[in-house]
């Protein structure tokens, strides 16, 4: 059996989204986004992910539990479970002595998400699922046509699909048209890519919503980070006093959100529970990587209600989980351009020049 299985996620901002770096102010900005330090795109890191899915599994299994002692004591039954809650016990980072993860090889919280070594320095133990970053797979921008979702050929490779030919500087989109086309404040040619159809198909089949789908724009991948680091939401907030109700003095701050409508795509990467023991013990709570993964989902309907980031309580955070499975067969396109104003492409693809 494989040692480990990845499966594919894509999800849909429903809020702004906030995942904070915690301090550098960046310009007029004052709390900024993490962002990858390689491309400079803002992305959701994987540590953050499994916290939060750590929490949300753990609140599930709580819940469950709970239920089953209602159903027990309504039937006049000693209930069949054990004494130590899963939430908030099991959540966290359970650091402190008494309220800390139970680190059992039965505790699907535990195993699949790990825990720190204990105070009597027994061994810690890494989790079998592990969270890759949430990359920026479609990014909403405003046009005068309204709304575009901003794509690139490497946010595209994310999801398997590989895309030649987009090397002007320019936005391919499905249908050409005459007129430039504006990003935001950025004014750009148009080129029709021939192979937006199979792009998104692909994405249909990743549960990306139609009217999403309709509105794709292409563009080089140097183009996309500017384009996104152009357009994120930020807003500017007032802290207000609560004793006199006003505002207080120079607390004036801002912030920058991913917008909603942005869609990430991330990986869960499952091990193998039968290759592990937790303190020479059998792990019980999952036998499967896809059982791993199954645990893990068990959080995305919490992400959807709950959220994810800072600021939850100013309507911000939810990111609903489109496609939670392992990841379809990848493809390629090629966008070649074919506006009027560029004569068709006649060199080579991929060394066939006659
Ligand atoms: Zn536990």
């Amino acid at each position: 059996m494989a040692s480990f299985e990845r499966f594919l996620q894509i999800g849909l901002a429903l809020d702004p989204i906030h995942v904070g770096t915690g301090s550098a102010r960046i310009g007029r900005v004052d709390l900024t986004i993490v962002r990858d330090p390689v491309t400079n795109i803002p992305k959701i890191p994987g540590s953050s992910l499994a916290g939060v899915y750590r929490t949300y599994v753990a609140m599930h299994q709580e819940e469950n539990r709970q239920q089953q002692i209602q159903q027990a004591s309504q039937a006049g039954q000693q209930p069949q479970v054990r004494e130590k809650p899963y939430y908030p016990d099991c959540a966290g980072l359970g650091l402190d002595d008494n309220r800390g993860h139970c680190r059992k090889p039965d505790c699907p919280v535990c195993t699949v998400f790990g825990f720190a070594r204990g105070a009597g320095q027994e061994g810690g133990f890494a989790g079998l699922a592990a969270f890759t970053d949430a990359h920026m797979l479609l990014f909403p921008v405003p046009t005068r046509q309204g709304p575009m979702w901003v794509t690139s050929p490497m946010a595209l490779e994310m999801i398997g699909v590989t895309v030649n030919g987009v090397d002007d500087e320019a936005v391919y989109l499905a249908e050409g048209q005459e007129n430039k086309l504006n990003l935001g404040w950025l004014l750009l040619e148009t080129r029709k890519c021939e192979q937006m159809e199979a792009i998104k198909n692909h994405l249909a089949n990743l549960g990306v919503p139609d009217y999403i789908q309709d509105r794709l724009a292409l563009v080089p991948d140097r183009l996309f980070a500017h384009i996104v680091n152009s357009n994120l939401e930020v807003r500017t907030l007032v802290s207000i006093n609560p004793e006199t109700g006003a505002a207080e003095d120079r607390a004036l701050f801002s912030y920058e959100a991913l917008p909603r409508g942005t869609v990430l795509v991330w990986e869960i990467i499952a091990k193998n529970p039968q290759h592990f023991r937790i303190n020479g013990q059998i792990i019980t709570a999952v036998s499967s990587p896809k059982d791993v993964h199954e645990k893990a989902e068990q959080a995305h309907n919490y992400l959807k209600h709950l959220g994810i980031g800072g600021m939850g309580t100013r309507g911000m955070g939810r990111l609903e989980v489109l496609y939670s499975d392992q990841p379809s067969d990848s493809q390629s396109a090629q966008c070649t351009p074919t506006a009027s104003n560029q004569p068709s492409a006649s060199t080579s693809q991929g060394g066939e020049q006659p």
